[in-house]
């Protein structure tokens, strides 16, 4: 269905829906929502809902603060689950684009953003990038407050089909919920960490891919709930064992088809699918402290737990930063995987699509492709093939960040500046934080 204003005034009445969350998604990542009863739905769905947008981490001034939230009627969705034990009090949710109180596209909006280096994209003759994202969380047992706490629910590993995975059900039901709302499940596993899963669905266009993570983040969390247990994408929730990365598998089209795939070269990839890995590469250190946004993604990012930390591309090995999975034809695609899940979506897609526009643009060539475990090198071969790392610390990510005027662009002036100030302030409070490993190291040896 394509949704018009009548149609979903007339769904939600069919369904009982008697409230709506609009939902927009903040500069750190975080989703807001503003919640109206069904008799404000017809205002809100002519586009005049207004809200406080100063106190939105990173949106306005004080003196701006009026916003409107413009629902996208296509994310028209009504919750499967009820706030009540009967069926008669749904809930539904838009996702809103935000508008400033002149009308004009806020330019403090990630989702517009994108939206924005989508038209860059069209303008160099493609017509649709497509993601399919994958998604990695943990789930933590509850205590018997509700509090969560740092006990795994289960000591599973890949694949792992044991009947004591009490996680099973839970993911089970995650999975039949996000059915429920239209999402196409293709994969659903234990990952390799205990207490560590991963669910894959359909890759969809840009935004609607964004659009999706988010509300897979919402009723992974909820469902999770539901079995008592608390559900966290945090990058490296436990020292010495695997970390959750959110890999982005990724394609540029044209009216055409696929533009990455060519079938007349030997590894079936296009020059087009060259320099956008070539500029993947050359923009990975400025695009790190989007895709990886918390002191904590840095501790994910080192050898030995399938994490990247080298800039290199491979179409066989799982260590570099990019590796081009075997399929071809129209599901051509690379797979960036330094991505995790604490990153802002549509900020991270905003500054990766940049990055690989502007190695096709440039023409820039990608070096030969990296076929050996690079774990296992030592520091003069990584120099030797030119191999370099990814930023060590969100700190370091900063800096490379502020020197590229080209993903500083990806993002645009004001989310640049937000994003720039608040997780300088992150960083330096973590810097200054006294950590139990230093009490443990120093604390009787000094
Ligand atoms: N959990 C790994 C990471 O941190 C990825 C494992 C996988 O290849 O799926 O990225
Ligand atoms: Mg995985
Ligand atoms: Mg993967």
């Amino acid at each position: 269905t394509t949704w018009t204003k009548e149609r979903i005034m007339a769904d939600a009445k069919e369904n009982n829906v008697k409230f709506i969350r609009l939902m927009f998604t903040d500069i750190l990542g975080t989703i807001k929502n503003v919640e109206i009863p069904l008799s404000q739905l017809s205002k809100a769905l002519d586009n005049n809902m207004t809200f406080d947008g100063s106190s939105i981490e990173g949106f306005v001034r004080i003196e701006e603060s009026d916003m409107y939230l413009v629902p996208d009627l296509q994310t028209w969705l009504i919750f499967d689950w009820n706030i009540a034990s009967d069926d008669t009090k749904r809930i539904a949710r838009l996702i809103c684009d935000v508008e400033t109180s002149s009308r004009e596209l806020f330019s403090g909006d990630p989702r517009s953003n994108l939206k924005r280096v989508l038209e860059e994209m069209e303008e160099l003759g493609f017509s649709d990038f497509y993601l399919g994202p994958e998604a990695e969380f943990f789930l933590f047992k509850l205590d018997e407050e509700g509090n969560p706490t740092m006990t795994l629910n289960d000591h599973g590993g890949y694949f792992d089909l044991a009947p004591t995975d009490l996680a099973e059900n839970c993911r089970r039901d995650i999975v039949l919920e996000l059915e429920a709302l239209g999402f196409e499940i293709e994969a659903s596993h234990h990952e390799v960490a205990d207490g560590q899963h991963e669910i894959d669905w359909k890759y969809a266009d840009a935004v609607t891919a964004c659009d999706n993570i988010q509300t897979f983040k919402l009723i992974v969390k909820t469902v999770a709930r539901r079995h008592h247990l608390h559900a966290t994408f945090m990058p490296k929730p436990l020292f010495g064992i695997n970390g959750s990365g959110m890999h982005f598998n990724m394609s540029l089209f044209t009216e055409s088809g696929n533009s990455f795939y060519d079938e007349s070269t030997r590894s079936g990839l296009s020059k087009t699918a060259k320099h956008f890995i070539a500029g993947l590469m050359e923009y990975s250190p400025a695009f790190t402290a989007v895709c990886n946004p918390t002191v904590n993604s840095y501790k994910r990012l080192v050898p030995g737990y399938e994490a990247p930390v080298y800039v290199a591309w491979s179409e066989k090995n799982r260590s570099p930063l990019i590796r081009i999975p075997a399929a071809r034809g129209n599901s051509t695609r690379v797979e960036l995987r330094s991505v995790d899940p604490s990153a802002n979506p549509y900020l991270a897609l905003a500054t990766i699509l940049s990055a690989g526009l502007k190695g096709i643009r440039e023409e820039l060539e990608a070096p030969a492709p990296v076929d050996c475990n690079i774990y296992s090198m030592t520091a003069r071969e990584r120099l030797d093939q030119g191999i370099t790392s990814l930023p060590g610390s969100l700190q370091e990510a900063i800096l490379e960040l502020k020197a590229s005027d080209p993903i500083l662009d990806a993002l645009g002036p004001h989310i640049s500046t937000s994003f720039i100030k608040a997780k300088t302030k992150e960083y330096e409070e973590y810097a200054k934080y006294v950590s139990p490993w230093e009490i443990e190291q120093y604390f009787t040896n000094y």
